[in-house]
């Protein structure tokens, strides 16, 4: 029987974890990614480097591969559709092309009364002062934003005046909410009313990065039943298939809100990898490569830390304890700021 050969669009650190996942369910991978320095080159089996609107690279990508699945969702929508077009994508191109745009994202969201945070469609200036009533707020980019880039922190419409903000792209402007608490839900859906789900995850975010996360999560009963249920509800809805995440913030009166939903394979689900007995990465690839599907247990309680920026190099140099277990996500320059690796500490 020749190997499945797995198709994965992007290759940073989601995409080397996919590969290292894949690699254990004896499935070739095939890593298509226009940063020549990819991290997950070191992963995967073949590598091919090029622009994701290049219609010949597009070509050969797709010749080599059986099915496709992707990283990260700032893929342009006409490139997975071509994909599609000759060998399936999972997600489908069509769920990628509402999250990638955060208006309709949470429209969409609404539309299912499942709650977010309040938001406007922004296009110039003077609409975010006719919406004053959600300041203090975050002005964010509709697309292409990540890891809080193409976000500006409004605590007052006088802000305005020291910010420079390019108003040829589409923003929202959201409120701010009093956090208590954020976590996240991850699920993998194999098809109609079969998925595994993870139970939620709780976060912390510094500077609007993801810093540490833990199973359990600190959370009520109700919470943890609404958020695993909508989670659920949502990738009904999209018709999913893989894993999905969906972040919530929980306020100090203990509403709960959708912040958003990430179409793939998500930081806060690392710890995954050693708390359950399969992780996210393995279930996305059973899914979308339509491999059996397993009950998924917890086996420990987990928290698990990205090291950002330099703080990786103390990681390099030192052997891990027992309970610990580190990533390095092998990136050509160590930036501040940036998602260099992570450890996870098992609980016992
Ligand atoms: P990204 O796509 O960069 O992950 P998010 O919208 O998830 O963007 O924002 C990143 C983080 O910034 C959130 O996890 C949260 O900590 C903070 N944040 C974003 N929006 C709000 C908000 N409306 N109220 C309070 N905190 C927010
Ligand atoms: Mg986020």
């Amino acid at each position: 029987m020749t190997k499945v050969n797995l198709g994965i669009i992007g290759g940073g650190q989601l995409g080397s974890l996919l590969a290292v996942a894949a690699k254990k369910l004896k499935i070739k991978t095939t890593i298509f990614c226009d940063d020549i320095d990819a991290p997950a080159k070191n992963y995967c089996d073949e590598f091919i480097f090029g622009d994701y609107k290049d219609d010949k690279i597009i070509e050969t990508f797709i010749n080599k591969v059986d099915v496709v699945t992707y990283e990260f969702e700032n893929i342009p929508f006409e490139t997975l559709s071509e994909i599609n077009s000759k060998k399936k994508v999972f997600p489908k191109p069509e769920i990628n092309k509402i999250i990638q745009n955060r208006f309709f994202e949470k429209n969409f969201i609404n539309e299912l009364n499942i709650k977010t945070t309040d938001y406007k469609f922004i296009k110039n200036k003077s609409e975010i002062i006719e919406n004053k009533t959600l300041i203090p707020g975050l002005l964010k980019t509709c697309t292409l934003g990540y890891d809080g880039k193409g976000q500006f922190k409004l605590n007052s419409v006088s802000d305005l005046n020291n910010l420079v903000i390019d108003f040829s792209k589409e923003y929202i402007l959201e409120k701010f909410v009093d956090l208590k608490k954020e976590i996240s839900v991850i699920i993998t859906r194999f098809k109609k009313d079969s998925y595994e789900i993870y139970e939620p995850i709780e976060n912390i975010h510094q500077d609007q990065i993801l810093r540490t996360s833990k199973v359990p999560a600190m959370i009520d009963k109700k919470i943890k039943n609404t958020s695993e249920k909508w989670a659920a509800h949502i990738s009904e809805k999209l018709d999913y298939i893989g894993t999905m995440c969906v972040e919530f913030f929980i306020d100090k009166k203990d509403n709960l809100y959708v912040n958003e939903i990430a179409p793939r394979v998500h930081n806060s689900g690392h710890l995954t990898i050693n708390s359950h007995n399969i992780s996210q990465f393995e279930n996305h690839i059973r899914a979308v490569c339509s491999l059996e599907k397993l009950t998924t247990k917890k086996l420990f309680n987990a928290e698990m830390t990205n090291l950002i920026g330099d703080e990786i190099l103390k990681y390099r140099d030192k052997k891990s304890k027992d309970n610990e277990f580190f990533f390095d996500y092998k990136k050509k320059d160590i930036k501040p700021m940036r998602k260099m690796g992570h450890v996870t500490k098992i609980i016992k």
